[in-house]
């Protein structure tokens, strides 16, 4: 082959399934790739990495299905690298640990290809810190064999030593394999004369929401497979450190552990949920409903809104504050804000309007809009005040309504709402998990997701889960649509819903 460009290859671990367990230095180089080469045990939220128009290449394995081999990888990193490319190829765990990680870069050198391992979290390391089994302890384990009974098909006799491994003293052994070797495994381990009482676990899915781990003595570990239908991933760690776990078993303590939940709010605003539910353990499934977009507002109507002399100026969200400004910066009218004062429900509206260099004059003690009404009335005298209502382009509005009752407003929309209907296979899925909770940060939400799954669907999602709505509003909504089971933030803020969940995933009954 003809050396067309200078590629590159990044031969990346990312660890054994929690995102953010890859390295700073695996997501930069992942950042700077043009192609990502990605295998099944990666997870797909670290592909958002990329850059936009970087190509995405799934090349693993799907059980059943038909897959790249070994030799069409290693040609496919050598074509996108000869073509110039800065190619990651991005692995489970360790790409030097059962990755076959050093047989591409074998491959790549022999084309003399630059590349780079980044190393990444391998399972068994994982899993020890997510099961609370540390691999060694002083005076107890001192040494650890990694092993994987998948093995080479072609090789002839096992590689494994048996008759050596069985015999090992203070040794912590983590074996990758799937439940079908489990048998075969522990009957030479047990022939060979491990005791066959030696404690022992297997972790299916480690370090993700999914995690499931179970103990037992080594002869007993095939019988808890079968009944307990484990599937792979898993890791079998045979140690006496297993007797640590139920105290230091931190992951699977966690409020939220395990919870499928699923987030309904928009794309552009649903992120800080997410990390805050996946930081107590859950598993969020990401459902948008809606999404926004900027209205331009035409320049005789921003020339009007500038004459008129507002007193009071009023958001109640980041998208109100966000698209407002940016059409007065393009019309060069950020003075607007000068001699006016600002209201905001909460604090995160108050933030935005910060990040521009305005101070915020009033936000209620409750960010709800009847606390809001009734604290803003009662502060202020607002008789001869003229207020700017800004907002999306919904047609209830119960601030503008209430506030009409003490003084001139008027309404300006900035962000046009539409419902975002998804693929029928995310709806699909969605449908076929057993959801835990649903979370709802606004009632036009409740709206759109009736819309976008139809009654039918809703109704039967939300008659199976909790529902969590952010304040009485949204609870309102839910509750006139007849759904039960609803559960309101004392505190209506995204950090006030996870709180809540938290209690009421930690009470017994709630289980
Ligand atoms: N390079 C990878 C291993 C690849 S071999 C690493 O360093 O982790 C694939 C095997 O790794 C699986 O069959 C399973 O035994 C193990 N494995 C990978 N991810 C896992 C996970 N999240 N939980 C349990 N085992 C996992």
């Amino acid at each position: 082959m003809q050396r067309r460009n200078e590629g590159f290859v990044y031969i990346i671990g990312a660890g054994p399934g929690d995102p953010q367990l890859i390295t700073l230095k695996g997501v930069n180089a992942i950042k700077k790739a043009d192609v990502i080469l990605f295998d099944r045990l990666v997870n797909p939220a670290l592909l958002d990495y990329a850059k936009e128009n970087a190509k995405k290449v799934f090349v693993g394995k799907e059980p059943g299905q038909p897959h790249r081999t070994q030799e069409e990888i290693n040609n496919l990193l050598v074509e996108y690298a000869l073509d110039g490319k800065i190619v990651a190829r991005v692995k489970g765990g360790d790409p030097f640990i059962f990755g076959r990680g050093s047989e591409e870069a074998l491959h790549l050198s022999k084309f003399g290809i630059p590349f780079e391992i980044v190393p990444g979290i391998t399972a068994g390391i994982g899993a020890s810190a997510y099961t609370g089994i540390p691999l060694t302890h002083r005076s107890l384990v001192t040494q650890v064999v990694f092993l994987t009974a998948h093995e080479d098909p072609q090789k002839q006799e096992s590689q494994i030593e048996y008759e050596h491994l069985a015999k090992l003293k203070n040794a912590t052994i983590v074996i990758y394999m799937g439940a079908s070797r489990l048998p075969f495994v522990v009957e030479e381990l047990i022939k060979n004369g491990m005791d066959k009482d030696t404690p022992a676990s297997i972790v299916e899915n480690a370090t993700t929401p999914m995690q499931r781990t179970f103990f037992a003595a080594l002869k007993e570990l095939p019988e808890v497979a079968r009944v307990n239908n484990l599937q792979p991933p898993l890791v079998t760690i045979i140690s006496p450190c297993t007797f640590f776990s139920p105290k230091l078993n931190w992951f699977e303590k966690k409020p939220l552990f395990g919870k499928k939940i699923v987030n309904t709010r928009a794309k552009d605003q649903s992120e800080h949920l997410t990390q805050l539910l996946e930081a107590e353990g859950a598993k969020v499934f990401s459902f948008p409903v809606f999404e926004t977009r900027a209205i331009e507002l035409d320049s005789s109507l921003l020339e009007t809104i500038l004459q008129k002399n507002y007193n009071w100026l009023v958001f109640t969200s980041v998208n109100g504050v966000r698209y407002f400004i940016q059409n007065l910066i393009k019309a060069g009218k950020l003075e607007f804000f000068s001699g006016k004062k600002v209201a905001t429900i909460g604090k995160k509206t108050a933030q935005e309007v910060n990040k521009y260099g305005f101070s915020v004059d009033f936000i209620p003690e409750r960010f709800n809009s009847a606390k809001f009404i009734e604290e803003f009335t009662r502060k202020f005298n607002l008789q001869s005040s003229k207020i700017l209502r800004i907002k999306g382009n919904f047609q209830v509005d119960p601030i503008t309504e209430n506030l009409r009752k003490y003084a001139s407003v008027d309404t300006l929309d900035v962000y046009r709402i539409s419902s975002l209907f998804p693929s029928k296979q995310e709806v699909d899925k969605i449908l076929s998990e057993s959801i835990d909770a649903i979370v709802f940060t606004a009632s036009t939400t409740v709206n759109y997701f009736f819309e976008i799954l139809g009654e039918q669907n809703a109704r039967a999602l939300l008659a199976k889960a909790k529902s969590f709505a952010i304040g009485p509003m949204t609870k309102e909504s839910l509750k006139s649509r007849g759904v039960e089971h609803v559960f309101s933030a004392e505190v209506h803020t995204i950090e006030g819903i996870v709180d809540l969940m938290k209690e009421v995933f930690k009470t017994k009954e709630a289980r």
